[in-house]
Order: structure tokens, then sequence, then C-alpha cells
């Protein structure tokens, strides 16, 4: 407080300081409330705050005081040691200020360049997390997260009445700490009242801001997908703002070359992000979860594992329970199962997925559903495609290592579409041929199958080729991609004379092959892959339209070209017209799984064919093999 009392004219100001005023809220010159707190032969000792004392010395009064006396004074001195000297005031009418500490309060994101100084922050408390010996608070503001250090005694929790949102006021001491910031907390008040409001609304008005994804030029020109952009941005700024209320973010993503496709990216800028908004060096870790998903669809086991690894978190790192982003999966009724499990919990859903959706099963359970399908659109527009501009959304610069990305997914989804030209000649200007794209699809889809339920982070990124190093990354390409086709050549040796043939009415193809008993097990490719690359090989031979049955003892895989199948259709039916049959599955439209009770498996098999042979040819062959079979062996 600089202001003067002594003013225009009017009546004099007396100030009255709050209790954690400091001298830096005091100047000379100034009348301020006081309490006498100490008597002595030379004067008093007034408080005019809890820290803010000084004497006034006898020679500036007549009379006398007792302790607790209330009196106005001024404020006749700030000596050069600290100390103050005050005189009694005789006032008649005065004028009652008011007066706050002004905490020129610090910003998280800015504690860079003020290591060793004293800082006071106000924010949100995200997590509370005890260790063996400081509690650690991570306190978010407008500018970023940081984590404040209390101690109360080695694993004892220090200010056990602050929780989780509460919002506070840290004061204490910026510190450096292997290479990360923190702040030694000196004292931590749990803000109330307008107090509280005032804070709440500047860190909601501050996360609205930054939360907002950023404006991106789509890659190439493509209406069909910058139609979905208002979609993907909204899921861009769902996951921005829930990196800054430090809630984590799992992933569950398709175990296959799109899936990955998808996924990479959208972990590659969330990290980025989270680096730029937490102090904290293991943010990273806590915050961001990414796992493949075996199954074409979230299995219970998975959830089951998710929910449960959520909940120790939250028990033991005092963390917030996670947003689930699927991707490339988690837009069918069979993932309604898994989502109703998660709905007991705070767990918000956002799915972004190309195969063929059941909005009416799906919508009520999730927060987003971004689909082509919901646009007149279909898996043409991959899941690979969609993440690569949403990852841009989400944090641009990572731009530069994304331009080859889409070509691979439109090229491990077979996408039929006309932008694939496009994507493959930004690919092209980047460097990467055709055939190389291919590779890294075949070696992505190789990798995926050994992974089995490991993310292999660092691996795959070198086999994509995103943040890694470029010879290693061909040479890895070369020698995954030879390989799997090596062992793909291998299967179908040992297969091929086992396919049986007929003619449907449809003049169309149909083949079958037992994938349990005449192809090699628990190995590269599985039951899926091996009835996909039997399929394309007798599509080559024919140039007829084709259909394929790769059947195990209660599954089926399907594969068509040329036909109109309608496999969700076909599943609902067979489920309702074989009693005791306990089928389901899905997929997209033309490719797709079947799970059946083993007992029922003549009948099953024979009511499907069936049903394909039913089924009208289209006038144009269309290969489609978008890979949602259950390949988990
Ligand atoms: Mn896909």
């Amino acid at each position: 407080m600089t202001a003067d009392s002594s003013d225009d004219g009017g009546p004099p100001v007396v100030y009255d300081l709050d209790p954690d005023c400091t001298v830096e809220d005091v100047a000379e010159g100034n009348y301020y409330r006081a309490t006498v707190n100490g008597v002595v032969d030379y004067g008093v000792f007034v408080d005019v705050s809890s820290s803010v004392s000084g004497l006034a010395h006898e020679s500036t009064y007549d009379g006398s005081y007792e302790v607790d006396d209330d009196l106005v004074v001024e404020l006749t001195e700030i000596r050069e040691n600290g100390d103050l000297s005050f005189e009694p005031v005789e006032v008649g009418d005065y004028e009652t200020q008011q007066v706050g500490h002004d905490y020129d309060v610090a910003d998280a994101g800015e504690l860079g360049d003020r290591i060793g100084a004293t800082v006071h922050l106000e924010g949100e408390v995200v997590q509370i997390k005890q260790t063996g010996g400081p509690t650690i608070f991570h306190v978010s503001d407008e500018t970023g997260v940081i984590p404040c250090a209390a101690f109360e005694e080695a694993g004892v929790r220090a200010y056990p009445e602050v929780e989780i949102d509460d919002v506070v006021r840290v004061t204490g001491d910026v510190e450096e700490r292997d290479n990360a910031l923190q702040v030694e907390v000196d004292s931590l008040d749990v803000l109330a009242g307008e107090e509280a409001e005032t804070v709440r609304g500047r860190l909601t008005d501050a996360l609205d801001e930054r939360a907002e994804p950023n404006e991106v030029e789509p890659l190439v020109e493509w209406p069909a997908l910058t139609q979905m952009f208002p979609d993907l941005e909204e899921v861009a700024r769902q996951l921005r703002r829930t990196v800054l209320e430090s809630r984590p973010i799992r992933v569950r993503h398709h175990a296959d070359g799109d899936g990955m496709c998808a996924s990479i990216p959208v972990q590659l800028a969330l990290e980025k992000f989270i680096e730029e908004t937490h102090h904290d060096p293991e943010a990273k870790r806590h915050l961001f979860k990414r796992l493949p998903s075996k199954a074409p669809f979230y299995e219970m086991e998975d959830v089951t594992r998710d929910l449960n690894f959520a909940l120790e978190d939250q028990a033991r790192h005092g963390q917030k329970l996670p947003l689930l982003l699927m991707l490339d999966n988690g837009s069918t009724a069979e993932d309604v199962p898994a989502y109703e499990n998660l709905a007991h919990y705070d767990i918000p859903i956002v799915v972004v997925d190309h195969h063929h959706p059941d909005p009416e099963a799906v919508e009520p359970y999730v927060d987003a559903h971004v689909n082509p399908y919901l646009y007149d659109e279909d898996y043409r527009i991959t899941t690979g495609m969609m993440c690569v501009e949403l990852a841009r959304m989400i944090w641009p610069p990572i731009t530069e290592e994304l331009r080859h990305v889409p070509a691979v997914a439109g090229l491990c989804d077979r996408s039929k579409a006309d932008a694939m030209t496009d994507y493959v000649e930004l690919a092209e200007s980047e460097g990467y041929e055709e055939s190389v794209l291919r590779d890294v699809g075949e070696a992505l889809d190789y990798e995926a199958h050994w992974l089995k339920y490991d993310a292999g982070r660092n691996l795959i990124n070198d086999v994509l080729n995103v943040g890694g190093d470029e010879q290693r990354h061909r040479e890895l390409v070369e020698f995954l991609s030879d390989t799997a086709r090596s062992e793909v050549d291998d299967q179908l040796d040992a297969a091929m004379p086992h396919v049986e043939h007929e003619r449907l009415d449809s003049d169309a193809h149909l083949y079958r092959i037992d994938v349990e008993n005449h192809a090699h097990r628990f190995t590269y490719p599985a039951p899926g892959k091996t009835t996909g690359e039997i399929h394309d090989r007798k599509v080559q031979e024919t140039g007829d339209p084709v259909i394929t049955i790769g059947y195990g003892p209660d599954f089926a895989v399907l594969r068509s070209d040329g036909v109109r199948l309608d496999i969700p259709q076909m599943v609902s039916e067979l489920d309702e017209e074989i009693v005791g049959g306990g089928v389901s599955g899905g997929g997209h439209l033309v490719v797709g799984s079947i799970k059946f009770v083993p007992g029922m498996r003549e009948e099953v098999l024979d009511a499907l064919v069936e049903k394909m042979a039913d089924a009208e040819l289209d006038e144009e062959l269309q290969s489609t093999v978008v890979g949602h079979e259950q390949d988990d062996d």
C-alpha cells in the first residue's frame, strides 16, 4: 500500500490490515489501526497485522496504554534494519479502508527463473501424493501445474484437510530437484467463499482458452474428411482440457496397422502438451497410457484391467480417474458391456473409429463419437487419417513427423479413397516410396502380433519412424516386412491345398479353410490374417466376386469382394434363427468375424453360407480387407 493518508481535504483514511499482510503492504505516512501487544518503559509495541509490528516511543504521545488497547497509529519510519516506528494519532472523523495482502501471485508455469525465491501461488489441487517423506500437492493454475512439497513428518500426510479440487493459496520456496522444479511449502491454505470463487472463475476462463485446439490446414484437400474437422476439434479440445485438469488419459486401440497409425500420433502430441504444461517429469508417465486391444471390441478382460489400474492409481498416487480414448475401436454394440462397467465410475469415454458403428447402442455411454459412417462416409476414411489431423490440432509442430502416416494407415486398411493418391504423394515428397509405405504397414502388423498386449512404444515409433533414427527405421522395416512375408508364405504353403471351393448360386466363388487344423497355430499370421491372405490370392486368381471363410472350433473370419454383404445384419439374423448357437460378432459390412458355440459350428456355417449365397453382387469389384477379425489365437 502506498496511498497517502493526508489527502485532498476529505476525512483522513485509516487502513485496517488483514492479518496476513506483511511489511510489503505498508508505507510511511499512512494511518493504521493497531493493537497494543506490549508496554515497556520507553513506549508501547503495537501490531498492525500478524507479522507487522513496531514501537511507538513514549515521547510521541501523552497518557498511557495497556495491552490489547486499540488505537490509530501513523507509520512514521521504516528503518534500514526493518524496524518500524509508529506514532499514535488522534483522528476525528475518518474513513476506514480494508487492506488485503498484495500477494503478487506467481505463475506456476513461469517459475524457472525464480529458483530460491519465495512465491505465492493460487490454484486448484489436482493430485495429492503421499511419499515416504513429504506430501506432494500438485497445484494447477492458468499457466501450468507445479508439485508443492509439504512436510509434516516422514510419510505423514501434511494438511490433511486439503482435498483434490480445493482452491488453495500456497506460499513457499522454489527449488530445483532432479532437474525439475517444485515448491517447498511454507503455508498452504484452502480458500473459501468469494476468494475461492474469484480464483476458480479465473482458472476456468484460462482453462477454456488453453484447451482451445489449434486450427490446422488439412494435409490434403479432401472434403469428406474436412467435414469431420469440427468433431475432431471438439475431441482435441476435450483431450487438451483433460491434460490441463491433470486427469490421466488411457488409450485403447485396435492392435493393427491403422490402430497404430492412429494412436502413436495422438500419443506424441499429448505427451508434448503434457511436457509443456506440467513441471513434474513423471507427469508424462502418469497422465498417459496406451494399450492395444487384440479383440475387435473392448473386452471385459481389458476393461476390468483398465478399471483396476485406474482405481489403484487413484488410491496410490492420489490421481483422478482417467478419460478413456478408444481409437480404431469402440463404435459397436459389442463395446457396450465394457462401457456399462465403466459407467459406475467418473470415467469419460471418447471414441474415434471407422468401423461400422451402432450409434444408438454406444452413444448413451460416450462423451464423443467420431466415425465417418455418421457422415454417410465409410471405412475408407481410416482412423489413422483422422488421428493425424487430431494430433496436429493438439500439438501442431508434430506435423513434421507425421506426413507419411495417413498413407501407411490407408494402405494398411486398403482404403480406396481418392485421397489416397494425394496421401501417397505427400509421403513420397517426404522420401517414402509406396513400396516402403506398404512395408511399414506390414512391419506394424507383424510387430502388433508379437507385442500381444504390450504397447511397445519405442519399437513402434522406430517402425513408423516418428521421432526415431532414420537409418535404423529403414533397416528394421525391411527386416520385419521380409520376415512377415516369408512367414505368410509358409503359412499359405501349408493351408492352400486344404482350401475348399464351391460356386454359389449368385455365381460368386466361396472358399473355406479350417484354420484350426490346416494352418499353423499360435504363430504369424494368425487366423484372421491367414484368411485374408488366402482371400486376396483367390481374388487375384479369379478376378470374380469372392467370399472366403476361415473357421475354427468356435469362430469364423469373413472376407468378401464384389458381394454386397451386411455382416452385422447377418450376425443378428443368425443369432435369432439358430437357437442355442450363441452367435455374436460383427465388424465392417463386408469384413468381419463371428463367434458361436463349438457344438453348433456346422449349423451356423451352413446358415451363414446360405445367407451369403443370397447376397447381391456388386457391379464393380471392391477389395476391402479392413481387419477387424479376432486375431488372438
Ligand atoms: Mn482401421
